[in-house]
Formats: structure tokens, C-alpha cells, sequence
């Protein structure tokens, strides 16, 4: 097997079970190509991991094993997805829900790859042409351990040409009408990057059903197919979303539909958030609560977005359109954004701006999602809901 020598002192992080390779720590190595399999040692020739090469931005590939007899063949992804499957029981069980995560690349013991369970349509990502280089194992691993009526797959490495593809069993008719907490919800696999709902949100868009909906008016920007407006129009709410997306308008529509809510009764804008803060600001709409669920950049025709640097100016034009005693849902999947940055700018944004307020709830990922506390970023999802008292 191919070795790689990591630079003195480096050794520790990798011992303590960093499951990420990074380029820098490396010494010296034999030529590593994708998919190749190899041993990082400490300088003093000491074996620490097996890993695979999977170059992805965030490094040059993940650890697979810390036994180095192990053999990475079908019977060690088995393994693998069986736990990943035990933790997974409440999910399989759970009245009401059959959408989740299966399998969370490094949470689960293996970075690279993530598989997605719409009610028994497994979708697998794979994020490096490495990892796809032993996908012949891990259908055959996902075969023997998962219940499924189909296996589809997605490619994420080739950066302008995502492609997706059926694999085996029943061929997926799209949508797929998948069900999480009671509400239905259109899936498409096979339309780019997205699906049509993200499931590391289920928590936060139950929790905004619960307690943030009923006779309330809810405006929901950055809302792609609506599924934060769709939940809480299940509840009574008079929803708004606003996305820049042309299709955002028919997806809202159709979800609003299979849970049997007039889509006439709502209000969607296909509009950039910033023209729909000033468009509210001009027609003296209120909303009660506001949910802000941006990508971590964007870019329109005028002006580029990024989360790190402009949250702020998204928290600062909500309060003008926001009822008193209403709720702000902040939410931000930016890996590098910490939970405390986050906090502050949430903090001195409102601070500045004068007003009273009271952090009702800060959420994270939920359990299917599953993440190591050996690789931070991989909890990447943060929300806060806010409160603003006067
Ligand atoms: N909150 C959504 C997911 C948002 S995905 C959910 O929970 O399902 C990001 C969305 O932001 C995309 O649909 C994209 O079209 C939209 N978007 C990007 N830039 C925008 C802008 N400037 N104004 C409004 N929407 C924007």
C-alpha cells in the first residue's frame, strides 16, 4: 500500500481521530492518485490510519480505517452501514416522517459520501471521483443492509456537470412524494444539486410549525420550494415566499397543493430579497414571523451576497417589516460561520439597532445528520430563532 509521512508534530491531530487529510500535513509520500488507498505514519514510522485519496475542496482525502490489516472491500462498507443503520431505528419507526439521512459521510465514519433515504429511494452523493472508485462495493454493502425499493446516485465532483442517474430496483418516477413530521413534500433526484427539500432543516420547520405559525402571518425569503411556507400553512398560517428563482413559484405551488392548501391563498414572489425588503417597506406589509434561510453566497445582476459579511444587513431590513412580539428564524449552513460569529452578529445587529429581545432557541442538525466531534465543521448547520420584544 502506498504510504504517506506526515510533517513532524502533525501526528497528534491524526491519533486523535481528525478524519480529514490535509494536504499540508503531509511530509512525503508516494505519488497518490484518486481512489488510491494508503497509510499515513507519523515521522518516526509509526502507522496511524488508512485513508483513501478524494480531493475535495476541503482536503485530500478521509480515513477509512485505523486497523491496518483491515481490507476495504464490501464486507468493510457492511459494517459500516449497519451501524449507520442501527442509529437510524427511531427514523425507520417514526410515524409520519419517512424521509432522512442514512448515511453522513465523516459522522458516520466516513467522509465523501452521503446517502439519503425518500421513503426507500436511496439516494447516494458522492462527492470525489475517489470515493467513486469503489462504488462497486458500496452498492453491493447498501444492497445486503438497506431496505430500498431504488438506489440513485448523484455526482458532486464534476463541478459544472452534476450528474445523476438511477442505479437498481423500481425506476423513481419524480416527484417522489416523501412525508416528514405529517407534511408532504415534493423530491426530484434528478435535477441538479437539489433535491427540492432539505432534510437537515426537518427540525426547525416542525419547531416553526409548532410554535411560530398559528394565526400568524409568515414570510419566508430565500424559500426555493417553500417547504418552511408550506409547513406553516399546514398550521393556519398566511405564508410569503420570496425566492429569485423562476421555479421556485410552481415547486411552492405543488407543495402547497399535496397537503391540500390553496397555493391562491398564498403569496409568492419570484423577487431578490433586498427589492422585496424595499417592495414590503413601500406597501406597509407586516409579517409576525420572518424565516431566513440564505445560501452562504449569492450573486444577482447587482450585488454579490455572502453570509460571513452581510448577515447582518438581512437582520437589520427584517426588523422593518416585522410585527412587535415577532420572531426572526436565523439560519445559516455556512461550515466555516461559527455558532458564537454567528451569535455576535446577530447580537450587535440588534443591539445596534436598538431593540429588546430574547433568543427563544438555537438549533443545529439533527440526529440523522449525523457529525464527530473530531471534525467541527461538520456541524455546519446553525439557527436561531429570535424573539423581538419591542
Ligand atoms: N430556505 C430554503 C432553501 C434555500 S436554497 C429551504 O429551506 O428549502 C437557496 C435559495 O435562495 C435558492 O432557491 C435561490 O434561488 C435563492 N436565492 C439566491 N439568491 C437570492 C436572492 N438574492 N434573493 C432571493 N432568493 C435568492
Amino acid at each position: 500500500m502506498k504510504i504517506a509521512i506526515l510533517n513532524k508534530g502533525k501526528e497528534g491531530k491524526y491519533f486523535n481521530q481528525y478524519p480529514l487529510i490535509e494536504e499540508e500535513d503531509i511530509f512525503k509520500s508516494d505519488r497518490l492518485e484518486e481512489g488510491d488507498l494508503f497509510q499515513i505514519k507519523s515521522s518516526t514510522n509509526i502507522y496511524i490510519a488508512t485513508c483513501y485519496v478524494g480531493r475535495q475542496h476541503k482536503g485530500l482525502g478521509w480515513v477509512l480505517s485505523y486497523n491496518a490489516n483491515e481490507k476495504i472491500d464490501t464486507h468493510y462498507f457492511k459494517a459500516l452501514f449497519e451501524t449507520a443503520r442501527e442509529t437510524r431505528n427511531y427514523y425507520y419507526q417514526a410515524d409520519g416522517t419517512n424521509a432522512f439521512r442514512l448515511f453522513n459521510g465523516e459522522g458516520d465514519g466516513l467522509g465523501g459520501l452521503t446517502i439519503d433515504h425518500y421513503d426507500g429511494h436511496l439516494l447516494i452523493q458522492w462527492y470525489s471521483e475517489g470515493i467513486y472508485q469503489f462504488r462497486k462495493y458500496i452498492i453491493e454493502a447498501m444492497q445486503a443492509v438497506f431496505p430500498f425499493k431504488s438506489i440513485y446516485e448523484k455526482t458532486r465532483f464534476k463541478h459544472n456537470a452534476i450528474q445523476s442517474g438511477w442505479v437498481l430496483g423500481e425506476q423513481p418516477q419524480f416527484p417522489i412524494v416523501i412525508e416528514e413530521n405529517f407534511t408532504f413534500y415534493n423530491v426530484h433526484l434528478d435535477d441538479g444539486p437539489m433535491t427540492g427539500i432539505f432534510l437537515d432543516q426537518k427540525e426547525v420547520r416542525k419547531k416553526l410549525r409548532d410554535y411560530y405559525s398559528e394565526n400568524r402571518t409568515v414570510l419566508n425569503l430565500f424559500s426555493y420550494t417553500g417547504a418552511f411556507s408550506t409547513i406553516a400553512a399546514t398550521k393556519g398560517a398566511k405564508t410569503t415566499s420570496v425566492d429569485l428563482a423562476n421555479r421556485s413559484r410552481q415547486l411552492t405551488e405543488e407543495n402547497f397543493g399535496i397537503n391540500g392548501i390553496d397555493p391562491t391563498t398564498q403569496s409568492i414572489y419570484v423577487m431578490d430579497t433586498f427589492d422585496f425588503y424595499k417592495y414590503a417597506m413601500r406597501h406597509g406589509y407586516r409579517y409576525d414571523t420572518i424565516v431566513i434561510d440564505p445560501p452562504s453566497f449569492a450573486r444577482n445582476k447587482k450585488k454579490t451576497f455572502s453570509v460571513t459579511k452581510d448577515y447582518h444587513q438581512l437582520i437589520q431590513q427584517a426588523l422593518r417589516i416585522l410585527n412587535p412580539g415577532g420572531t426572526l428564524i436565523l439560519s445559516t449552513n455556512h461550515s466555516m460561520y461559527t455558532l458564537n460569529a454567528f451569535k455576535n452578529t446577530i447580537k450587535s445587529t440588534l443591539a445596534n439597532e436598538g431593540v429588546t429581545y430574547q433568543i427563544d432557541e438555537v438549533m443545529g442538525l439533527p440526529k440523522d445528520f449525523k457529525t464527530t466531534s473530531h471534525y467541527k465543521p461538520s456541524k455546519y448547520l446553525k439557527v436561531v430563532f429570535v424573539t423581538i420584544e419591542h
